[in-house]
């Protein structure tokens, strides 16, 4: 995954535009997102704002997220080494190598309901030489029961409210993260207690792709 001089003093520069936005404070996620060459994530016609601080098309109206979206999400989400994360709505599976690196010898498991976009993100990681993601085609709305529970979850578009099965599928003080709402969205985050549900951060102001499937929009 070594970035050139070029991509490298451009990558520097999208960390400073997210400190100073605010959206980037964790040393641990600044220092995974430096690592990920996100060009190589991008598709090819706009390959030259891969290090702006934009989300940008990938296919079918659908979006690679907002490096400083992205940030805020992962460093809420407080990933450890050694986690098992659910991710629904692989994209591009620029967020999904940022998380593998925090995760070190864990797992990540990202849905993603294109068929078109799992062979993009494939195609992706391979490039990144990122091994500890496992891409799944199907509707992430239903979570990914047979390896169930889930130390952290994180979903990349707008759900009407929290998936149930995800809920389910979340370990006790497991984290789940996921934009809520149809116009705009709230950024919402989870721990699930012993006792049951809690609300940890919300804020509003998101603007996501609407999920699909059972528990989602569609
Ligand atoms: N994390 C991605 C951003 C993806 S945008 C990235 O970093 O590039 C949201 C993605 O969710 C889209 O790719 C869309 O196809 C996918 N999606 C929408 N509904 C879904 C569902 N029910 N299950 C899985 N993926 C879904």
């Amino acid at each position: 995954m070594d970035l050139d001089d070029v991509n490298k003093k451009r990558i520097e520069n999208l960390i400073k535009i997210m400190k100073v936005k605010g959206f980037l404070t964790d040393g641990k996620v600044e220092e995974a997102i430096s690592k990920v060459p996100r060009h190589l994530f991008v598709p090819s016609d706009v390959i030259k704002y891969a290090y702006e601080d934009e989300s940008l098309p990938t296919q079918n109206g659908q979006t690679i997220s907002q490096p400083s979206v992205v940030a805020r999400m992962t460093e809420w989400l407080d990933v450890k080494k050694g986690n098992k994360v659910l991710e629904i709505g692989c994209g591009s599976g620029w967020q999904s190598a940022i998380l593998s690196l925090l995760v070190g010898d864990g797992k990540v498991f990202s849905i993603e309901i294109s068929s078109f976009l799992v062979e993009f993100a494939k195609k992706n990681l391979a490039k990144a030489g990122i091994k500890n993601v496992e891409i799944i085609q199907g509707d992430g709305s239903l979570g990914l029961p047979e390896k169930s529970p889930f130390d952290r979850i994180i979903v990349t578009a707008a759900c009407p409210e929290f998936p149930k099965p995800l809920v389910e599928q979340l370990s006790i003080d497991g984290l789940l993260v996921s934009p809520v709402g149809e116009f705009m969205q709230s950024m919402i985050l989870l721990k699930k207690t012993k006792e049951g549900i809690v609300e940890l951060k919300r804020e509003l102001g998101y603007s996501f792709v609407p999920l699909k499937g059972k528990f989602g929009f569609q």
